[in-house]
């Protein structure tokens, strides 16, 4: 084969790698910024994929762009949940970010199922969350009392801190809403 045909078959293969990413990412429920972020394709290319396979138009408007979601009461306990089986499939057997991010979510996903709560997370909100993370805008500290760790403000003091599980705000386990986390 010429290094031109060679060249030719790299682009595509690469090409049908990117497409592969991007309708995974589609099918967990990705917004456009993740795909956009995430593959190499054409905004347009994007736009026709994700018609293609989620059957319609992607929602519009981005997130917005603050650490507050994630520090929330519920929010918290689910973005840490997420969080810690992340970062332990991380110590494991060697994916991309992509793969990792999926495969991590579907755990997530699974565990609030079992547990018959509804998932608080969406897949753009977790991917927005390692990006914070990675960025150190985010962090995880330990919670003194049980141990488990906790999405935080990457200047929390370590010393006095307790999780939203073990000091649950006042209005905590008064949620009327099926699905809620409740306390007992
Ligand atoms: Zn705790």
């Amino acid at each position: 084969m010429s290094t031109a045909a060679a060249l030719a078959v790299k682009s595509v293969l690469n090409e049908s790698r990117q497409i592969e990413r991007a309708a995974m990412l589609i099918q967990m429920g990705a917004r456009m910024q993740v795909l956009e972020s995430e593959t190499t394709l054409s905004y347009e290319r994007l736009i026709r994929l994700y018609k293609e396979i989620a059957g319609k138009s992607p929602s519009k408007g981005q997130l917005p762009f603050s650490t507050d979601w994630f520090l929330t009461w519920q929010e918290n306990i689910h973005s840490s949940l997420f969080l810690n089986i992340h970062e332990y499939l991380s110590k494991g057997a060697s994916l991309d970010s992509v793969e990792l991010l999926t495969r991590a979510y579907r755990l997530y996903a699974e565990q609030v199922e079992a547990a018959g709560i509804d998932a608080l997370l969406s897949f753009t909100r977790a991917w927005r969350l390692v990006k914070f993370v990675e960025a150190s805008m985010l962090g995880t500290t330990a919670c003194t009392q049980c141990g488990g760790r906790f999405v935080t403000e990457p200047y929390e003091n370590a010393r006095h801190y307790t999780c939203g599980l073990c000091n649950p705000p006042a209005r905590a386990g008064k949620s009327k809403s099926a699905g809620a986390l409740m306390l007992h």
